[in-house]
């Protein structure tokens, strides 16, 4: 379990989305919050449908829940991926909200509901419910798998890109690589400038790192300032010229702090080539060899997998 850190102790990041932002995201209704409403209705809906000479069909009962219909709105403008499931889930809103209203018009029209017809409310019910629940499932899939302060991929999914990689290398014979960035002396920087000035030379990395990739390679933060990137179809010498660029970009940047000052970090790089007798699982370690040879050597360097890096015995 991670441990309990009080908001206040949290340094803001420069990616944090403004307070405007952050408030509507806090007082948006979630998937959750639309289950819970839907729970209350439907109890309400079941006194007016059964008792409504006692209930009087109170006006509360026909009206329809209101968090969902916010819900949606919200839902459209972050989620573009998952328009087509919004849209069947609206749809059996709908259904369920145009059902359960005649069956209450009926009722008070001295025509209560029979068995089919409250059935019919009650199938509809369960569907929506069991469609919010898988929506919430893909939402929640969707978000974990990116990493909130740099924007990047987290490690989910990584083996199962790798996996992929290793299937058109099978196919096409032609290689890929893996390297392992890691931030030079970082704690030092924590411990002059801060956490918060940490936090910004991360985000300036992985956005040097996302500028200095190709469009179709990936990159993913393992955590701390550590940064695997997937170089697809890309020989050892190919992706050791786009790493050594990245290598100098970076060493170039200079981070804006809080306090007005720049502050410039280095990397270093290990690399491995995929190899079809090397399982891709094991190739991050063969990578983290050649980081480890980098930091050995000097740091701020690219260090290719090779023999003596690959040595059991090695560093
Ligand atoms: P080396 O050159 O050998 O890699 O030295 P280093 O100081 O970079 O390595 P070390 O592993 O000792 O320190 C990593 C530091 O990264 C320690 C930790 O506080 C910091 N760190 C990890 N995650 C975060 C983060 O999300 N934000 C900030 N600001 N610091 C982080
Ligand atoms: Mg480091
Ligand atoms: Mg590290």
């Amino acid at each position: 379990m991670p441990p309990a850190i009080a908001p206040s102790a949290i340094p803001p990041s420069p990616h944090a989305p403004s307070a405007a932002v952050a408030e509507r995201q806090l007082s948006a209704p979630t998937l959750g919050t639309v289950v819970d409403e839907h729970l209350r209705w439907i109890g309400r809906w079941h006194r007016a449908a059964f008792f409504w000479r006692e209930a009087r069909l109170p006006a509360e009962a026909l009206a329809m829940p209101t968090a969902f219909v916010q819900w949606v709105r919200e839902a459209k403008e972050a989620e573009l991926s998952h328009q087509p499931a919004i849209d069947r889930l609206v749809g059996l809103h709908e259904q369920l909200h145009r059902l359960a209203r005649l069956l209450l018009m009926r009722a008070a029209e001295g025509d209560p509901p029979t068995l089919d017809s409250y059935a019919a409310v009650a199938d509809k019910f369960e569907e929506f419910m069991a469609q919010c629940r898988r929506i919430e499932r893909a939402f929640g899939a969707a978000g974990s798998s990116i990493d909130p302060l740099t924007g990047l991929r987290n490690r989910t999914g990584l083996y199962e890109e790798l996996e992929r990689e290793m299937n058109r290398f099978r196919r096409t014979g032609r290689p890929f690589c893996i390297a392992l960035c890691d931030l030079d002396r970082f704690k030092s920087v924590n411990d002059t400038y801060g956490h918060d000035a940490g936090d910004r030379v991360l985000v300036a990395t992985a956005g040097a790192v996302n500028r200095g990739i190709r469009n179709f390679d990936e990159a993913f933060r393992l955590g701390g300032e550590e940064i695997l990137i997937l170089l697809k179809d890309a020989t050892l010498a190919e992706g050791a010229r786009v790493l050594e660029r990245l290598r100098a970009d970076i060493a170039a940047q200079q981070v804006l702090i809080a306090d007005g000052r720049s502050i410039s970090v280095t990397a270093s790089f290990g690399v491995a080539e995929a190899d079809l007798t090397v399982h891709p699982e094991d190739l991050p370690s063969l990578a983290d060899r050649a980081l480890y040879e980098a930091k050995r050597t000097g740091r701020n360097r690219v260090v290719l997998a090779g023999p003596e890096t690959e040595a059991p015995d090695g560093p």
